[in-house]
């Protein structure tokens, strides 16, 4: 979490990015469609296991110079920080 707008990222859900953030990339992962089946307990396990697999080559595309598990752990630290505001966002 580096750039400006992955500090107000952690504030709200602002969609910019910045190319050549790996806080931005990350995020964008995060927010993928593939992350949110993979993440989601109420879709079955070859489902969430498949889109596993898809986060995983978007880790390797959007971030190829990092550390897999590295990257992977922003991934899910941008999780964790979007994953109450949408949920805030949906009850409101
Ligand atoms: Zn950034």
């Amino acid at each position: 979490m580096k750039c400006a707008f992955c500090a107000q990222s952690t504030i709200g859900l602002v969609a910019d990015y910045r190319p050549g953030c790996f806080g931005c990339a990350a995020r964008s992962v995060a927010r993928s469609g593939a992350m949110q089946i993979s993440m989601d307990t109420s879709r079955s396990k070859a489902e969430r296991d498949a889109a596993g697999v898809e986060v995983r080559a978007l880790i390797s595309r959007t971030m190829p110079h990092m550390p897999y598990a590295d990257a992977r752990a922003e991934v899910l630290t941008w999780w964790d920080v979007d994953e109450p505001m949408r949920q805030a966002a949906r009850a409101a």
